[in-house]
């Protein structure tokens, strides 16, 4: 199938896009990577009325520190993320994702911006930004507004963005990267979305107690979310064989959904596998 007729936009520069977004409001769609956006325009699942092209807004793109740490800006694709020594750094659970997410090909187009505002619930970036305790930059016509990466992801492809707004950078706190982290997913096939994937980081040395732990599981519900009881089982504790059981047994109240293939039972069995993965070794 094609994709609807659409009119096409590609502004210079941000003050271009911003215009044409509070202008044109609702019936503007950004277009970054298109890795998600095209195939769904060709299903005709979205019809934008007009498409926005971002590709020329060099603002949107790099990475940088600056005094609230990491500055990722939306447009910076998987690949280039995947070779930065500062996101190596401060973010090392970004480099222990990437791999999982889809293919080269993909990645080579993708963006980080791109997958935060889809906020597709078995995408591992939106779930990397809650463990990170990071925090997400929108930019309109009318300003900038800072949003905690914990209030950004509201539901199933729905997040705190307003249509005439665009997501401008991630922001990952510098202290991100003396924390320990985790990572695990289960999929299929290497390359294809999570059946349940969970990112971990916790304060402490390695082999100590775990400070201020932060889970967050993608693929198990409509949005990334953070498990609040299993950090409360691993808060302060070692991750011993009888510390991984009480924080999988913390999962029971998780609000799992199942989907075609795994009923919601299951999905609570992969949460707690994917959780004691990430947990060894941390
Ligand atoms: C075969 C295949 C396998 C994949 N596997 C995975 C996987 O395992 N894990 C995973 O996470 N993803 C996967 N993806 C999706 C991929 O990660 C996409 O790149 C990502 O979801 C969207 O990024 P994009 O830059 O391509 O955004 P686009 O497709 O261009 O846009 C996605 C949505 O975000 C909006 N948008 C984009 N940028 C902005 C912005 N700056 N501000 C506001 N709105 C914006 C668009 O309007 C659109 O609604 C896969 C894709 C394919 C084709």
């Amino acid at each position: 199938m094609k994709a609807a007729d659409f009119a096409y936009r590609r502004p210079a520069d941000l003050a271009g896009a911003l215009a044409i977004l509070s202008i044109e409001g609702e019936d503007v769609v950004p277009l970054a990577g298109g890795q998600s956006l095209m195939p769904m325009m060709n299903f005709r699942v979205a019809q934008p009325a007009v498409l926005l092209d971002l590709a020329d807004l060099t603002e949107l793109r790099g990475v940088s520190l600056d005094a609230d740490g990491l500055r990722i800006g939306a447009m910076t694709r998987y690949a280039e993320l995947a070779r930065d020594p500062l996101v190596a750094q401060i973010a090392p659970l970004i480099g222990m994702a990437l791999p999982h997410i889809a293919h080269a090909a993909v990645r080579n187009r993708g963006t980080i911006g791109g997958s935060v505002a889809l906020a597709d619930p078995a995408a591992e970036i939106p779930a990397l930004l809650l463990a990170m305790a990071a925090r997400i930059e929108l930019v309109s016509a009318k300003g900038q507004r800072v949003v905690a990466a914990d209030d950004f992801f509201l539901g199933l492809y729905e997040t705190a963005r307003s249509p005439d707004e665009l997501v401008a950078a991630i922001h990952i706190p510098t202290d991100a990267g003396q924390r320990r982290a985790g990572f695990y997913e289960l999929a299929r096939r290497h390359g294809d979305y999570a059946m349940a994937g969970v990112a971990v980081t916790a304060g402490g040395g390695p082999g100590d107690a775990l400070t201020s732990p932060r889970i967050a599981f993608f693929g198990v519900s409509d949005r990334a979310m953070r498990a609040h009881r299993a950090e409360a089982a691993l808060a302060g504790q070692r991750a011993d064989a009888e510390t991984l059981s009480a924080a999988v047994e913390a999962l029971s109240d998780l609000p799992v959904n199942g989907d075609l293939q795994t009923p919601p039972q299951m999905k609570l069995k992969l949460a707690g596998v994917v959780l004691r993965r990430a947990l060894v070794g941390m």
